[in-house]
């Protein structure tokens, strides 16, 4: 044809490094393949920042493409997928530069880090050699380019030793940007799927901010026209269609949809940038319920998803938020993070640790939020409690704060919950510590004979019914300078004790030390010790437990744990049954139960110090 104008191909060699990549990246065997189109979107998103920063002093700089997009075009018939970006471009020495005969550094350093095992291909962007896993799927590529300053040029190579670079005297002109057409291998014609493509898009470069258009294929029946203009207004209708709707899609996807694919809305959010030493940015959402499987450990979270300057690199990511905040949803994303930044190198990373720390303050501060609504609160004390006490358990940098997020039942709440700050606000004259009492349930210790003598003197005791409690509470220790105290443990003292009581309490104790005796000689290895205490106002005796052993509700937790296996069965109402055993004892006894009661009755009270299992030790 006369028109056609030919211009030469110049043909150059790879640098000898980049010839090894290539051969490695080809030859290796690696499955996870996908990975090119993140690399190759990526790559467009960094040349359209760059045009874009260059706009911004000289606007004549965008006039040749006015618009900013990546653009995925598959094509079945002949099985390229091509990725086309409105960006910076290539001059022709930036063509031969950067695609061929400079090495980066990082190019041995990848292959290194590839036979050492350090790293694995998904890693060859941090190399800063990501164009090249181009390669991984495609057996020619042809990138097709133009820069402000130069010609339209395309470089071409089956990799092989050499590529090509040739002005583009004849092709559709791009205006400005690249476009890089993957001539896929036989076995990878699955990039030609738009379902394929877009799960892609979705998984790894959701947070691009530029949209990225899918070329889709409607087939409608037609009659061919020799005019050879409509198809061409046809696809560019089609192209504008798709772009519109992309658009008003992204435009929704703003103000509505969750970016935590939850069915229902979050109870709430935050949106932060944190600036200065590093900078981040990260959307947080508290959902409103429990998975069905929150503690299931067998299976990983999924809701806080870890993306570097918009490229998605993780989720379920360990480093970056505590276990016992997994619940939270959402996106944290930073610039300073390398990108393909692998899982090993992230347990190490400082920048993750800062991340981290600063993830943990917005989420407890978004907790008080939330606390300052009280129907929303108990939402989230009811779906996620365990989880803050998990937290003082193992955060000991926040267990103060997170110990104002908790709240309990107690001997005066009534039907609500107290915060521990309420509580020390209602704390008695005199009164020195926090007392609370561990169980299996608010009803099985709001009658506990535990509670007889604290009750008495008007002290608000705290009901921890929930397993988690124990681990909690042995933890935390003391509240605002207050230490927390068992009222089921040993030694309870109320220091209310005058001298004469004091005396008056001795002679007692001594006047039955047979009888202790003979009751330890009976019981033998089942206790430990029996002693008389003055815990204990109606009740004959209880069981307790040692100062620096387990509760008896912590060896119940520990047995449930161990066996897995309720079918023991406890006491639904401890209480009333020991009530009843000491009734019949009485009448066995021959003792008037008015005789017996109150506190001036003569016979103190019995405190067994027992270890072994038995019923009764479900009482506290
Ligand atoms: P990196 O992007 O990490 O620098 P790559 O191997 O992916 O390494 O790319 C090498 C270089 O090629 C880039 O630095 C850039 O100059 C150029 N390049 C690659 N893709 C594009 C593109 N779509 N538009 C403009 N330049 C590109």
């Amino acid at each position: 044809m006369a028109d056609v104008q030919v211009a030469d191909a110049e043909t150059f060699t790879f640098q000898a490094e980049i010839n090894q990549l290539l051969s490695l990246i080809i030859n290796t065997f690696y499955s996870n393949k996908e990975i090119f189109l993140r690399e190759l979107i990526s790559n467009s998103s960094d040349a359209l920042d760059k045009i874009r920063f260059e706009s911004l002093t000289d606007k004549s700089k965008l006039d040749a493409q006015p618009e900013l997009f990546i653009r995925l075009v598959p094509d079945k018939v002949n099985k390229t997928l091509s990725i086309i970006d409105s960006g910076i471009g290539m001059t022709k020495a930036d063509l031969v530069n950067n695609l061929g005969t400079i090495a980066r550094s990082g190019t041995k350093e990848f292959m290194e880090a590839l036979h050492s095992g350090v790293s694995d291909v998904s890693m060859i962007g941090q190399f800063g050699v990501g164009f090249y896993s181009a390669y991984l799927v495609a057996e020619k590529v042809i990138v097709t380019t133009k820069h402000n300053d130069d010609e339209q040029y395309i470089w071409e190579s089956q990799a092989g030793g050499s590529f090509t670079v040739t002005r583009d005297v004849n092709g559709e002109p791009l205006g400005r940007g690249t476009k890089i057409t993957l001539f896929l291998k036989e076995d990878q014609l699955e990039y030609l799927e738009e379902r394929r493509i877009k799960d892609l898009v979705k998984k790894h470069s959701e947070f691009i901010s530029y949209p990225i258009y899918l070329w889709t294929e409607k087939t409608t029946e037609k009659e061919i026209s020799d005019d050879d203009e409509e198809p061409r207004k046809k696809r560019k209708e089609q192209l504008r269609k798709l772009m519109r709707t992309r658009r008003k899609k992204q435009r929704k996807k703003k103000i509505k949809e969750s970016l935590t694919n939850d069915w229902e809305e979050h109870l709430a959010v935050k949106h932060f940038s944190v600036q200065g030493q590093l900078e981040f940015k990260a959307i947080l959402f508290v959902p409103k319920r429990a998975p069905f499987d929150l503690f299931d450990t067998s299976k990983k979270m999924n809701n806080l998803k870890l993306y570097v300057r918009r490229v998605f690199i993780m989720d379920n990511c360990e480093e970056l938020i505590p276990e016992y905040l997994g619940f939270i949803k959402g996106v944290v994303d930073s610039d300073d993070l390398p990108l393909n930044i692998s899982r090993e190198m992230l347990q190490q990373n400082k920048i993750l640790k800062v991340i981290r720390k600063n993830l943990v303050k917005k989420c407890i501060k978004m907790f008080n939020e939330i606390a300052e609504n009280k129907e929303d609160y108990t939402k989230l004390y009811e779906a996620f409690s365990k989880n803050l006490k998990l937290g003082i358990h193992e955060d000991s940098q926040n267990r103060a704060k997170l110990a104002d997020l908790l709240r309990y039942h107690s001997t005066k709440s009534g039907e609500d919950l107290t915060s521990l700050k309420d509580y020390v606000t209602r704390m008695k004259e005199g009164q020195k510590d926090i007392y609370y009492i561990t169980g299996e349930s608010k009803k099985a210790v709001e009658n506990s004979p535990f509670l007889e003598r604290l009750k008495k003197k008007g002290y608000e005791v705290l009901f921890m019914v929930d397993a988690i409690d124990e681990y909690a509470v042995g933890q935390l220790k003391e509240y605002d300078g207050k230490k927390l105290v068992s009222a089921t443990k040993e030694g309870l003292k109320l220091d209310d004790e005058t001298e004469e009581e004091k005396h008056k309490r001795e002679e007692k104790k001594k006047s039955f030390e047979n009888l202790c005796k003979t009751i330890k000689d009976i019981l033998g290895d089942r206790i430990e010790k029996v002693v008389v205490s003055d815990r204990i106002v109606d009740s004959p005796c209880c069981l307790v437990t040692g100062e620096y052993g387990w509760t008896a509700n912590m060896e119940r937790i520990m047995k449930g744990q161990a066996l897995r296996d309720n079918s023991m069965g406890s006491l639904d109402d401890p209480n009333t049954f020991a009530a009843r055993i000491n009734r019949m004892l009485k009448l066995g006894l021959i003792i008037d139960e008015d005789e017996t009661a109150g506190e001036d009755a003569d016979m103190p009270a019995l405190e067994d110090d027992g270890a072994e299992e038995s019923k009764m030790e479900e009482v506290d």
